[in-house]
Parts: C-alpha cells; sequence; structure tokens
C-alpha cells in the first residue's frame, strides 16, 4: 500500500457525512428514494468502482448510474470487452485472467479506486465480497466498502465460529462439531457422536464447494481429505466442521438489512431449495408453503443472529428447515447481497443495491419493519452453461445467439454477456438470471415458465431445456421443494427414454429448418440477381426462379437430441421445390405423407412459416462452428440443434450416399475430458488395472472438483496429461485396454 500512496495521490479525506434528522426539502419526499423516505439529504458517495464481473457488476452499475453515481469497472485480459466493462464510465485493467491474480487481487483493486478517485468500492457477491481484510483494507485506504462491516464479514466467514455465536445468541442451530481441532481421528469420533449420515463442510465455503455427505464411519476418512483438499483449494484454508445431515431439508433463507445505527430489518424469505450440486438454480419469495407464523419467527431468528455481530448493509441468514419435524436450524449467513436478491426487490418493491449506497452513506433504513411489504410472488431461474446430463458440468461456448427475453415491469433480465461472447472457464458459467413477478405463485410461475420457452441461447450446451422440465415438473408446481428435488424426481427430468412424440417433433423442427435452409439460399442467389427481377412477395412468390436445377434435394440433418453437441441421429429429408415456392418435404424412405412448407424470411433470424396450413413464428440461428454448420431452432415450446457437417454437407446434396464416419474418431476405449479445466492430481500410472468406476485423475474447473473415473476394467494407457495441465473437453485423459502394454 506505502508505494501506492506514493504513485496515486490520495484524495481528501472523505468528507464527514451528516445525518442530521432535519425534515428535508419537501420535493425528496415525492420521490421514495431511501433518502427521501427516510427525511436524509443523499450525499456522499459521487463515484464506485465495482469490484466484480459479469451480471452482478451490471446489476450494481445500473443502479448507481439511476442515482447520478458515476461507475468505474476492473476487468481482467479475459474480460477487455466485456458487458461490464463497456457499462462503467471508466474501466480499469487489474490483471490475468485466473481470479487470484484479477478479481481477487485485492491490491489492485484498492489502486484502481484510488486512480479513478473513486470514493466506494461495492464488492458484489462471491470474489472478494466476504473478504474480512478486503473490506479492512478499502476504509484503511479511505475507501467506503459498501457492505457490512469488517468484524461481522469475519465473524460470519467462518462456519466454525458463526455457530458458537448464533448459539450464544439463541439462534437454533443444527447439531454438529464447530471446534479448532482437525484431527481426522478427531473429528471421526465426533462424527460417530453426531450420528451418521453427517455432512462435511469447509468452514470458509460457499457456493456449495468442497461439501462432503458421509453415510458411515467407513467413508469419513477418504471424505475427509478429500474435503479438505478441496476446501484448500477453493478457499485457501483447508478446515473443515461436521453436521448432522438433514436428510429431507428445505434451503430457507431471510433477507436482512441494516442501518450504522443499530437498525436491523429483515425484508422475508425466500425458498432455494432447488438446488444441484449444493447450488440454487431455482429460487422464489416468498417460501411457499410456510405459515405466517413461521414466517415470523425465521425473520425473528434471522434479526437476532445479524444484531449478534453488529450488521449493517444487506445480508442474508440461511437456515436449513427440516420437512420432517418442521424445525429450522441456522445454517450460514452470507455476508453480502446474494445472487437471487432481486426476488426480493420484486415482492417488496424496493432496489437493494440502492439501500447499500444509501446505508453506506451513513442513512437510516428506509423502511421499519412493520412497513415491509409483501406484494405477490417472484422466482428466479438461473441459466448456466452447463451440461446437464453429464451431471450439471460447467460448459464453456461461444454464445452464437443471444436473444433472452424482453424484459417488463415483471420481467427482469440480470445478465453480463451479449451475443458473441464467450463463456470461458475461468469463472462463474452464469449467464444469466431470469427473474419474474405474479401477483400470486402460480402467476408468478406461468410468466416462469413463458419466459423459459422464449430465451434463446444457442452456441454452447446450457441448462435451459431442464429448467423448462422443472418448472413443468408436478411437485415443483405444487411447491412441494426440497434439497433433494431433483435426486428425488430423477426418473421424471430425467427419462431414460426421450418420449416418443420428441422425435415427431424433432423430425417437425428438422422439417421447418430444411425448409428455411432452401429459402436462405433461395433468397440470397437472388439478391445476387440482376435488379431488373424485382423480388416479389416472398410468401406467395411465383417466380420461375429456381436455385437449383433439380426440383429434388436431399438434406441431412444430425441430431443433438439432449442439446449438449452430441450428435447421435441423422435425420434425413427429401425437399422437393415447388412452383408456387413452397417446399414438399418428406423423410427419406419415410412412408409418411410429405409436409407443405411454406417459409417467409421476415428479418434477421425470424422466420414465419406455414406448415400444412398451420402458420407459426420461428427463429433460427444459423454459425459454424470446427467448419460446420449449426443450426438451433425455437419453434413453438421446442427448441432444437441440428448440424450438417462438413464432410457430410459436401456429399449431401443430391447424393443419396450415407456416410457415418464424420466425427473425428478416436482410438476405441479413449476417455475424453468431460469438461474444460486444469488437471490438479493423477491418482494412477499407465499400466495399472483400473476396476470400473475407480479414480483416475481429478480436474478442476470454475473451481469445482471433478473425478475422472475409469469407464470400465482394464488397463490404464496413454495417460498423457499430469498435475497443473490445462486440457479441453475434446482432449483425451487416457485410453483404457483389455490387454496389459
Ligand atoms: P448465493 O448464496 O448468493 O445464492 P451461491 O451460494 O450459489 O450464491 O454462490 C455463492 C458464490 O459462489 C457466488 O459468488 C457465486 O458466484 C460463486 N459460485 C457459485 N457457483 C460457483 C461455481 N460453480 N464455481 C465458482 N464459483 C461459484
Ligand atoms: P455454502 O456456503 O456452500 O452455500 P451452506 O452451508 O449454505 O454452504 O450449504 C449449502 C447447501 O447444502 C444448502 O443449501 C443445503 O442444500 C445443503 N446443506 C447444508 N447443510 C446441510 C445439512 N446439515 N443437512 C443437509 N443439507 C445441508
Ligand atoms: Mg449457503
Amino acid at each position: 500500500m506505502a508505494i501506492m500512496a506514493t504513485l496515486v495521490r490520495r484524495r481528501l479525506p472523505i468528507r464527514t457525512l451528516i445525518w442530521n434528522r432535519r425534515p428535508s426539502f419537501s420535493l425528496r419526499r415525492i420521490f421514495s428514494s431511501p433518502a427521501a423516505a427516510a427525511g436524509e439529504q443523499e450525499r456522499g458517495i459521487e463515484k464506485i468502482l465495482v469490484a466484480n464481473r459479469g451480471e452482478i457488476a451490471c446489476r450494481i452499475m445500473r443502479t448507481a448510474q439511476r442515482l447520478g453515481i458515476r461507475t468505474v469497472a476492473v476487468y481482467s485480459d479475459a474480460d477487455s470487452s466485456s458487458l461490464h466493462v463497456k457499462s462503467a464510465d471508466e474501466a480499469v485493467r487489474i490483471g490475468p485472467p485466473p481470479a487470484r491474480a484479477s478479481y481477487l487481487n485485492a491490491s489492485a483493486i484498492i489502486e484502481a479506486a484510488l486512480r479513478t478517485g473513486a470514493q466506494a468500492v461495492h464488492p458484489g457477491y462471491g470474489f472478494l465480497s466476504e473478504s474480512a481484510d478486503f473490506a479492512q483494507l478499502c476504509e484503511t485506504e479511505g475507501l467506503i466498502f459498501i457492505g457490512p462491516p469488517a468484524s461481522a464479514i469475519r465473524d460470519m466467514g467462518d462456519k466454525s465460529a458463526s455457530k458458537r455465536i448464533m448459539g450464544a445468541a439463541g439462534v437454533p442451530l443444527v447439531p454438529g462439531y464447530h471446534g479448532d481441532n482437525q484431527d481426522a481421528n478427531l473429528l471421526k469420533l465426533e462424527a460417530e457422536k453426531i450420528g451418521y449420515p453427517i455432512l462435511i463442510k469447509p468452514t470458509h465455503g460457499g457456493g456449495g464447494k468442497g461439501m462432503r455427505i458421509v453415510q458411515g464411519p467407513d467413508e469419513f476418512i477418504e471424505a475427509f481429505l478429500g474435503a479438505q483438499r478441496e476446501a484448500a483449494a477453493s478457499f485457501g484454508i483447508n478446515t473443515i466442521l461436521l453436521e448432522k445431515y438433514i436428510t429431507q431439508p428445505r434451503h430457507v433463507e431471510v433477507q436482512v438489512f441494516g442501518d450504522k445505527h443499530g437498525n436491523v430489518i429483515h425484508l422475508n424469505e425466500r425458498d432455494c431449495s432447488v438446488q444441484r450440486r449444493h447450488q440454487k438454480i431455482i429460487e422464489e419469495a416468498p417460501a411457499p408453503n410456510v405459515t405466517h407464523e413461521f414466517r415470523s419467527h425465521l425473520g425473528k431468528a434471522a434479526v437476532s443472529a445479524a444484531k449478534a455481530v453488529g450488521y449493517y448493509s444487506a445480508g442474508t441468514v440461511e437456515f436449513i428447515m427440516d420437512t420432517i419435524s418442521g424445525e429450522f436450524y441456522f445454517m450460514e449467513m452470507n455476508t453480502r447481497l446474494q445472487v437471487e436478491h432481486p426476488v426480493t426487490e420484486l415482492i417488496v418493491g424496493q432496489d437493494l443495491v440502492e439501500w447499500q449506497i444509501h446505508v453506506a452513506n451513513g442513512g437510516h433504513l428506509p423502511l421499519n419493519q412493520e412497513q415491509v411489504p409483501l406484494n405477490g410472488h417472484s422466482f428466479e431461474a438461473r441459466i448456466y452453461a452447463e451440461n446437464v446430463p453429464k451431471g450439471f458440468l460447467p460448459a464453456t461456448g461461444t454464445l452464437h445467439h443471444y436473444r433472452p427475453v424482453p424484459v417488463s415491469s415483471t420481467v427482469r433480465v440480470e445478465t453480463g454477456v451479449e451475443e458473441g461472447d464467450t463463456v470461458s472457464m475461468h469463472y462463474d458459467p452464469m449467464i444469466a438470471k431470469l427473474v419474474v413477478w405474479g401477483e400470486n405463485r402460480y402467476a408468478a410461475l406461468g410468466k416462469l415458465k413463458n419466459c423459459l420457452h422464449n430465451f434463446q441461447v444457442a452456441g454452447l450446451p446450457t441448462n435451459i431445456a431442464f429448467l423448462n422440465t422443472l418448472s413443468d415438473h408436478w411437485a415443483f408446481e405444487k411447491g412441494l421443494v426440497e434439497t433433494h428435488y431433483i435426486e428425488h424426481f430423477k426418473s421424471d427430468l430425467f427419462p431414460d427414454e426421450l418420449p416418443k412424440e420428441m422425435y415427431v417433433v424433432a423430425m417437425h423442427s428438422a422439417t421447418v429448418v430444411a425448409a428455411c435452409i432452401c429459402e436462405v439460399e433461395k433468397i440470397t442467389s437472388r439478391e445476387t440477381i440482376p435488379s431488373d427481377n424485382p423480388l416479389l412477395s416472398l410468401w406467395y412468390s411465383h417466380t420461375p426462379f429456381r436455385m437449383h436445377h433439380n426440383a429434388k434435394r436431399l438434406i441431412e440433418l444430425e441430431w443433438d437430441k439432449e442439446l449438449i453437441g452430441s450428435f447421435e441421429e441423422i435425420l434425413k429429408l427429401v425437399i422437393t421445390y415447388q412452383p408456387d415456392g413452397s417446399y414438399l418435404v418428406e423423410t427419406e424412405g419415410g412412408d409418411s405423407p410429405g409436409l407443405e412448407v411454406k417459409v417467409m424470411h421476415v428479418g434477421n433470424r425470424d422466420y414465419r412459416v406455414d406448415v400444412n396450413g398451420l402458420q407459426t413464428d420461428v427463429a433460427l440461428a444459423i454459425y459454424l462452428k470446427e467448419r460446420n454448420k449449426h443450426f438451433e431452432v425455437w419453434h413453438g415450446k421446442h427448441h432444437h440443434h441440428f448440424r450438417q457437417s462438413a464432410k457430410l454437407h459436401q456429399s449431401s446434396d443430391n447424393e443419396l450416399e450415407h456416410k457415418t464416419d464424420f466425427q473425428t474418431s478416436h482410438p476405441k476405449g479413449s476417455v475424453l475430458a468431460p469438461m474444460a479445466g486444469l488437471v490438479v492430481k493423477v491418482l494412477l500410472q499407465n499400466g495399472a488395472f483400473v476396476e470400473e468406476g475407480q479414480p483416475i485423475l481429478v480436474l478442476e474447473a470454475m473451481k469445482m472438483e471433478h473425478v475422472v473415473k475409469s469407464p470400465r476394467a482394464g488397463y490404464l494407457n496413454d495417460l498423457q496429461v499430469s498435475a497443473g495441465q490445462q486440457v479441453f473437453d475434446t482432449t483425451v485423459l487416457f485410453n483404457i485396454k483389455d490387454k496389459q502394454g
């Protein structure tokens, strides 16, 4: 810091903030800003540095800009042209892509704030948001940290210590071990005292990482070591705690808010039970199927928790609710703005970032507990780049097509990406948050489903189809949520076989795509004809022009059934160009009657398509990837992905020969990396005999560990990767052979 102080001219000490209680200018009351509502002058912060990236950085800047506050972004080399950088008034480079070197680089961030004259730092969530040292450093450097006091972060950042404080404050706790002694054998004894199953958690964890469920004593030591390793890698501290594993819990959390005058209120609860890998996917407010009494108890416990650590700014007290006993227990407090804060904003009609800025300025809470409304219902769905069938592994790739739903007073889309951006392996793979509001749960859910069907992302695997299935599921509709929801309803959510109708629907989409392909080619070639050949209406065009001399054409489309970039089926369509400009599309060799398709290109990627007299809107994204042509189509409630592989494509026109060897082939038995990431550990050597399912190496991506196991029994071969090596999802990791050598 000393160097920095000489490099950067120190600003004047932050002006003393005046919190007078004198009545403010009457016009202020007309605008219900927190300052006006609390009868205070808004003063102080005029420029905020947002120490984060992605959607949350954009979201914070939006409020700052609305309040007339200037914004400064920071960025790593991977983000120099990201949306959050473009959204800010100024932006400062803070380092290379890895988070450790950039978004976690506290001194680079402080230096950026001082250099740009920002008076305050908003940390967002993740990264440095829960670093007490960072909060402290900001204050030492004369910067306002827009968040809680460093002491509260410290108290709550350690899950063990926070449990001790909560216990003393009378907040109910899950039975467990929260001690400092980390001896494996001692912990094993403690686990036995608590009673299996138990949950091992990193004391300084977050994002659901590093947790292990242990069913019995035999598994304890291995799970303990794995949790320690993952905790060290992700959080830099390897201490863990033990908790009784609640078998049928709900995750219910309370939004709390405090000011610097000792006032703390809560803004109702959220249910975040729908999770995978202990990470939330769909959140809602208020929690469904809870009584008014329960809500009030929970709110009071949350306020006591916050008061016990002298909290101010936005925070979330997470509880685990045992659905069998109806009891709830303190789990942890997140001392920051939460990813899912928008669902609370929508039911209370307030902007929590505005409150944070107001409180950071020394303002009083704009509402007292009795004034906090609970209006309607809200859902948030987190849209991730991920490979759902492969166990929700994070995915990477380019957003070749990105069309979120239109926003309105009841629909919010929080995003930090634009079309053409890539989701890299450096950061969280969240693409966007879709947040909707309705007068009641039923109305809000209807809106959620509708928006999910219309949310278009192409170019990389996403969880949108899964979110659709989830929000359509009967138990979710009834609000019967619990944290094992996905596991519990696995067979409904991941049917072994695609229903027969899916094939029919896919064939229908393929038909539409094939007709659109023909139409686009027709338009493209027509546009090159001299202008004395006026374009007639494309729809009822009777122009004799035809691009293809032969009236029949075969289009073969490989179908990515699961939307994960795996093309296992080929759909073959025979198209006949008809004199009226329409297409007759038949399945090759099929005996069903063909479909009459008319296509009107209405602009960019939009088409109006008439199939046997039924007109609908269709969006079609076409892009090239590894020289193959990809087609992603949205058609009614359906989204399908097809490919014309370069090899197949060259020979497909008018050639009825069938090719299947279009994919790059790897030797039999090869195991590809399931995701792009870093090899953190190689457990075995070439030549070793392995059982089916035996762990071979450990990959890490987005700070998540993934153990790569042997697909079958045999001898390990061609293991060419080593710890520290970067791999891609096309990298061959190893081979399993039947014979040694
Ligand atoms: P919240 O508690 O705010 O709902 P989560 O618990 O899901 O959010 O995540 C907490 C933090 O961990 C967030 O800052 C998020 O960015 C980060 N995080 C979540 N998932 C991942 C992941 N797969 N890899 C890295 N960081 C993650
Ligand atoms: P993180 O900091 O990673 O968010 P939490 O302590 O909040 O860690 O736990 C994350 C999730 O793990 C919870 O939302 C819940 O689904 C599950 N969980 C946590 N504690 C327990 C428990 N004692 N029993 C069962 N599930 C738990
Ligand atoms: Mg948590």
